[in-house]
């Protein structure tokens, strides 16, 4: 049996294209269970129906068949998400008799649901003549079947390869990286090189490798100054210096020499470009910070700019016609570059995340953008498409009506962005004149330059360890001290809260690994730090050096579980003051005492407060580990990701609290979560009475644009009425509703 099985996914899997792997499932599933009929029903979620797409022993050329999603057994099926056995189908209540397809000869039904990930993807029906229940190994067999068959078709729904509405159009699904619509020809470049194709290989000629590489490593180098200089008046500044970053690292000794070393051991210059961005990239990958996770990206992106120039000497330019949706494997700012702004409608591209830089540069451009879709060039290329980049979805060869739908999303958004521009620069205030402080969340050394004034109060987290995870050792003291003071400098007036080193678990430095069990319950934040007084030491020092003769200084500790740790980590703090200090004295220069404060972040530590308060200046809630500690979830297990819901009530219910014990204690608080930066967890936050939200640079203008049009009241009772629900998901869609009121639907559409 487990041969049949097997031949069958294996035969549907390697079809070339769906109606004959449906085609082929149905007669082998025959073959294979001895039974005369057998049927595959797919689900198509956006008109409710199930749709006959392949038969052996019914008339399916009779007419089309569909169900909706309560109709028939085959609707009961998806219903229950659970198997059916009867001997007498025609006798069942959800019985439905379809005249034509010639049904009337079977009595004995088997169906079951093919589901991935929760969802019904279809239902598979073996049918019999005999009025008799099929037996368990039959049943057994049917539901082995369908699990397997559930990965298949979940891969060929990714790709686009997938029967939908039944006009022929094709769906694809991906991550919203850039906002707006775009509705244009697509067109596939998939001519660049690729790092993960790149096969070892060894040189003959080392000094002519050498020589070829240096040649790459110039020609990006060039490349990324010019694309700089060619952004300059499109972009801000943190955008812009991501090129400093990669020029940088291309200048730097660290990876260039790791390169360089393997070429002269012999190996190709490709091989060696790929080992060593492999190895940066992994670093980053294996960290649990969204964002910073996705920087890998970026290395990766520096990585093919590398391999490109060992093929081609320079950029190609595009032109077209008409405006185009540019469709890559990995996209990269050169391509950004090579084709002329109102040429270009969207940016879809099949690696990369929400955070790679492609997708910064695109949102910063206001190009819509997808990122991490399956696409089969052949299936896309040259066709209309509509790119969603609210909701990260696809559709090529839309029908008409879809169509229409989406131009006037489109011209819709077009109106709403201008006006969410306007906010921008604006203080934040809700509509009757509460003032919310609103900072940044920042991370990225390239971070450093965002431009002063753009609209934020400061800094309220800036996460210090990507320095730390970006070399092969710990950076010295004096490079932490050029590097925290430039970004002192970038605020003068306005507080940047930086907080201490929060590796360890999961975000191991590459050149002190750490291996666990349970990382993120580990020797992680604070309980790293405390363990090695001399790496902290280090740091508060350069903090404290950078901050001398400036007043914005804030330092916040990670991962603080109750009052010892914060006693242990202020001891050292008051040590490195008194050595800053004394040499601030020597040169005539004032330090001022830093503010202090710490992560809410660990639920024990919401039962310490009053113990931890004399010691502190302020709390900041870090939303994301709250709410994995909190429900026990891991902030990062894509299995889980619908249990990790800052929605849930507890979730609530502890912000509330958190804010309620801040004031009684006289204690400024602030949320750095990513909840902060959601259109709904700012509202709720804010209603509850949180006045200072720190975020990521993409969502300040959205989230300022939010709470300018809406009155505080209105805030406070919307949360009080969300306090009396007890379910994550009518938290959130009573949440919709409340925004929907203001006309800020269009807003929540991102990522949903
Ligand atoms: C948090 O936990 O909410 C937070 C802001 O810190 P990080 O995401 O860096 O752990
Ligand atoms: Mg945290």
């Amino acid at each position: 049996m487990l041969t049949k099985l097997r031949d069958i996914v294996h035969n549907v899997a390697s079809s070339s294209d769906v109606k004959q792997a449906l085609n082929t499932l149905v007669g082998e599933t025959c073959t294979a269970m001895e039974t005369e009929c057998c049927s595959v029903y797919i689900a198509d979620h956006e008109r409710h129906v199930y749709e006959l797409m392949a038969t052996k022993g019914l008339n399916s050329r009779a007419r089309r068949v569909s169900l909706s999603f309560e109709e028939g057994l085959v609707g009961l099926v998806g219903r229950r998400a659970e198997p059916i056995n009867l001997a007498n189908a025609a006798t069942h209540a959800d019985f439905k008799h379809f005249p034509d397809i010639g049904e009337d000869h079977f009595n004995s039904f088997l169906g079951t649901p093919i589901i991935y990930r929760r969802q019904v993807l279809g239902v598979l029906v073996v049918q019999q003549r005999a009025p008799r229940q099929f037996d368990e190994s039959e049943e057994s067999f049917l539901i082995t079947l369908a699990a397997q068959l559930a990965v298949v078709f979940a891969h060929s729904k990714a790709q686009g390869v997938w029967p939908s509405d039944g006009s022929g159009s094709i769906l694809l699904q991906g991550a919203a990286a850039s906002p707006g619509v775009a509705i244009a020809e697509a067109w596939c470049d998939v001519s660049q090189p690729r790092l993960d194709l790149v096969l070892p290989a060894s040189c003959l000629d080392i000094q002519q490798e050498r020589d070829r590489f240096d040649g790459a490593v110039s020609a990006a180098i060039i490349e990324f100054g010019r694309l700089r200089k060619r952004f300059d008046s499109e972009l801000n500044q943190d955008t812009l210096a991501i090129f400093d970053l990669f020029i940088h690292l291309l200048n730097d000794p660290v990876l260039r020499k790791a390169m360089k070393e393997r070429i002269h051991s012999g190996d190709m210059a490709e091989w060696a470009v790929k080992q060593t961005i492999d190895e940066f990239a992994e670093r980053f990958n294996n960290m649990s910070d969204p964002y910073l996770r996705e920087r890998a990206n970026d290395v990766k992106e520096l990585g093919q700019r590398l391999l490109y120039f060992l093929e081609n000497q320079e950029t190609k330019q595009w032109q077209f016609e008409k405006p185009i949706v540019l469709f890559a494997r990995e996209l990269t700012a050169g391509m950004l570059a090579s084709i002329p702004r109102d040429q270009l409608a969207g940016v879809v591209a099949e690696e990369g995340a929400v955070n790679a830089h492609a997708a910064i540069l695109a949102r910063a451009l206001g190009i819509p953008a997808v990122m991490g879709v399956e696409f089969r060039p052949e299936l896309v290329h040259r066709k209309k498409v509509v790119l969603d980049g609210f909701k990260g979805r696809l559709l090529v060869e839309p029908a008409p009506q879809v169509l229409k739908e989406y131009k006037r999303l489109r011209d819709e958004e077009i109106e709403l962005q201008k006006e969410v521009d306007n906010a921008f620069t604006k203080q934040t205030k809700t509509a009757d004149g509460v003032r919310v402080q609103i900072h940044l969340n920042a991370g990225l050394s390239a971070d450093t330059s965002i431009a002063i004034n753009r609209g934020v109060d400061g800094v309220g987290l800036y996460r210090t360890e990507v320095p730390f995870l970006m070399q092969r050792s710990f950076p010295s003291e004096d490079d932490q001290v050029n590097q925290y003071r430039s970004i002192l400098d970038c605020y003068p007036g306005q507080p940047v809260v930086m907080r201490t080193l929060d590796i360890g678990g999961d975000k191991p430095l590459p050149y002190l690994k750490i291996e666990e069990d349970n990382p993120f319950l580990g020797w992680r934040g604070i309980r790293f730090t405390l363990d090695h007084p001399d790496i902290f030491l280090i740091q508060v020092r350069a903090m404290l050096r950078a901050s001398i003769g400036r007043e914005n200084l804030a330092i916040l500790l990670p991962m603080i579980s109750g009052l010892s740790e914060l006693l242990e980590a202020k001891t050292l703090i008051e040590r490195a003051f008194a050595e800053v200090t004394e040499l601030a004295e020597a040169e005539g220069e004032v330090l001022h005492r830093p503010r202090l404060g710490i992560m809410v972040e660990v639920p024990s530590v919401l039962y310490q407060f009053d113990a931890v308060a004399p010691h502190i200046d302020f709390l900041s809630v870090g939303t994301n580990d709250l709410t994995q500690y909190l429900l026990a979830v891991d902030r990062n297990n894509a299995r889980v990701a619908d249990v990790y819901d800052t929605f849930h009530p507890s979730v609530i219910a502890v912000l509330v609290q958190i804010l309620a014990q801040a004031q009684r204690l006289k204690l400024p608080v602030s949320v750095c979560g990513e909840f902060a930066g959601d259109p709904i967890g700012a509202t709720l936050l804010v209603g509850m009475g949180y006045r200072q939200l720190s975020m990521n640079t993409r969502s300040v203008a959205k989230i300022k644009y939010v709470l300018r049009h809406i009155p505080s009241d209105a805030l406070q009772n919307h949360v009080n009425a969300m306090l009396g629900l007890s379910l994550a998901s009518d938290i959130r869609s009573a949440s919709e509703d409340f925004l929907e009121q203001y006309n800020l639907g269009g807003l929540i559409r991102v990522g949903k």
